[in-house]
């Protein structure tokens, strides 16, 4: 079992959404569009450098590469001054006066290589519903050879019960797994519980859940899936690998992401950290084929496509119901 660095990891993520809520209680927070036309905010780079910086603080982990979603190419460009201004004052109010030089090196030293031993970060995953102020991850993974042995999910705005994902938590909690060691909820006051997945059977309703984005999970097809293992209805929707943790806690028994487009390729900083949380609780993670996720790959889930996770027999179903709908 690699629980060696969650210590640190989890420390990491923390001071991470002290600055994302602070984002959010300090300014009017736009996104900015990148290359792929995904956006970007203060948010995400303040958070990219926290964690960033918290990991270079180590002597262990300050050695292993960080390969981190965002950059810090456009916030260097001189019309980006202002913008440079709130990313240091989020990361400083996180873990304390922090220059921009630090701020930005900090940031791109997330443009490591994804091999070996590495962490790999979603600094805000689910950018939009950041932005919308509903849910919302800091994600942390370690993966060693391939293997996700360490994840980390912290959901600021995700309330520690299962309640309404639509509105803003104001305390939130963390996620927490090694591998074989089990998974973990984090609450505010600093104990830690146990988490597994809710009992199911063929048979019972499917608690699904799925992304707000229908760009992101084709949501028809999701419902039809549903549907045919005798569930109807609209899935949960909320952004984010929150999902994941709703599965592992309990909230869901199923969380479906089924691929919008041929060619898109899932992102190992949003699956990574989630989906070991969700394993450790009990569940089975595979993409729509049934294969497990492959994270051998460098900065992609080259050879899956699409998730299912859930209760391990809910996701062999879905999988079959996949499959007669391609044949079909
Ligand atoms: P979610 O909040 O679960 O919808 O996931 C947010 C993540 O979806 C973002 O971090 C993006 O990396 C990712 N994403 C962007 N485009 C797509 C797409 N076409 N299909 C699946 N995921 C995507
Ligand atoms: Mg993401």
């Amino acid at each position: 079992m690699q629980q060696e660095f969650l210590p640190v990891m989890i420390h990491a993520v923390e001071h991470a959404a002290q600055a994302t809520r602070f984002v959010h209680t300090s300014f009017v927070v736009d996104g900015v569009s990148k290359d792929d036309k995904s956006p970007v905010t203060i948010a995400d780079w303040a958070s990219q450098a926290v964690v960033s910086l918290l990991l270079g603080r180590h002597t262990t982990t300050a050695a292993f590469p960080l390969v981190g979603e965002e950059e810090a190419a456009a916030l260097r460009a001189p019309e980006n001054a202002e913008l440079r201004c709130d990313v240091v004052a989020a990361v400083s109010h996180a873990i304390g006066a922090t220059s921009e030089h630090e701020c930005l090196d900090a940031i791109d030293r997330g443009r490591g290589i994804a091999t070996g031993r590495f962490f790999t970060l979603d600094p805000v995953d689910g950018t939009k519903g950041f932005l919308r102020r509903q849910q919302y991850a800091i994600s942390l993974a370690l993966i060693e050879d391939g293997r996700v042995t360490s994840g980390v999910v912290g959901c600021p705005n995700l309330p520690e019960q299962n309640a309404n994902y639509d509105s803003a938590d104001p305390i939130g909690c963390i996620g927490f797994a090694a591998k074989h060691g089990g998974a973990f909820l984090l609450s505010a006051d600093g104990a830690h519980r146990r988490i597994t997945i809710a009992p199911w059977s063929a048979g019972q309703p499917v608690r699904a859940c799925e992304s707000v984005e229908s760009a992101h999970s084709k949501q028809d097809l999701s419902a039809e899936l549903l549907a045919e293992l005798g569930s109807p209805g609209v899935p949960a929707r909320l952004d984010s690998q929150a999902k994941y943790l709703v599965v592992a806690r309990g909230g869901a028994d199923a969380y479906l992401r089924l691929p919008t487009k041929k060619d898109y390729r899932e992102k190992i900083w949003d699956h990574a950290a989630g989906a070991l949380i969700a394993m450790e609780a009990g569940a089975r993670v595979c993409d729509v084929d049934g294969k497990d996720l492959d994270f051998r790959h460098g900065r992609e889930l080259r050879e899956n496509r699409g998730v299912f996770a859930g209760h391990p027999d809910a996701v062999a179903l879905l999988v079959e119901a996949f499959a007669r709908r391609s044949d079909g």
